[in-house]
């Protein structure tokens, strides 16, 4: 493991002029379609767990369009709520986790996201990938670094790290990476990894930080 992370800025900023053209991904995106709000964020990011991009954002649109409440969502009945955010992965778990979910905040916060990490990790379902974007995304707040799997396996494969699971590289970098960086990290990682350094046989011949890389364990290349 290093103490630092060398050309940081210049990495950071290498990578967000070649990426400009790419919309951010689904959890960090704006949507015009629907409040920016807490639980909006929280749907959305449960949604998109073991889905494609466009089709969360397909779901996100059906559902919180009219839904984008704990009280509007539970006066749904499942089999509507099931139909609306279909062929999302999972979508008969993901109806009940919602309606759950929408239960305790209105149950244990007056209907309100909680804004504590340790809170919404009680949430059923709310893993810290989750609670770590709705902190970033829904409530603005910063000191927060939500690492999914491109948020791993990048900074392995440029020698920043190296460490075994999503839980690991977030303590981890959060030693290494100077904070003023990670309120940026995951939008601009998550969309370096679909679209360049993807994970099978990454596009490391237009990848824009190549030279600082150390290309651990990619095996083969395009
Ligand atoms: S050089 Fe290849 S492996 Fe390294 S960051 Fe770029 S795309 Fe990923």
């Amino acid at each position: 493991m290093v103490n630092t992370i060398l050309h940081i800025d210049k990495i950071f900023r290498l990578l967000k002029q070649q990426l400009r053209p790419y919309g951010s991904p689904i959890v960090s995106r704006k949507k015009r379609y629907i409040p920016d709000t807490a639980f909006v964020t929280l749907i959305s990011c449960l949604l998109s767990l073991r889905t494609k991009d466009d089709v969360t954002e397909q779901a996100s649109r059906r559902l919180l369009t009219n839904y984008n409440t704990p009280e509007k969502i539970l006066l749904l009945p499942n089999q509507q709520l099931e139909n609306l955010i279909y062929p999302v992965g999972f979508y008969k778990t993901k109806t009940r986790r919602i309606k759950e979910i929408s239960r305790t905040l209105l149950e244990k916060y007056k209907g309100e996201v909680p804004d504590t990490f340790e809170e919404l990790l009680t949430l059923k379902g709310v893993g810290r990938k989750t609670a770590n974007i709705v902190m970033v995304y829904g409530h603005k707040k910063h000191g927060y670094l939500p690492i999914d799997t491109h948020c791993h396996r990048i900074p392995n494969r440029l020698g920043w790290i190296t460490t075994k699971t999503p839980e690991e590289t977030e303590h981890t970098l959060k030693k290494i990476l100077p904070k003023t960086y990670w309120n940026d990290f995951n939008d601009l990682f998550v969309r370096f990894g679909q679209t360049i350094c993807v994970p099978v046989s990454p596009f490391c011949s237009r990848c824009p930080i190549e030279q600082y890389c150390k290309k651990v364990n990619v095996k083969t290349s395009r």
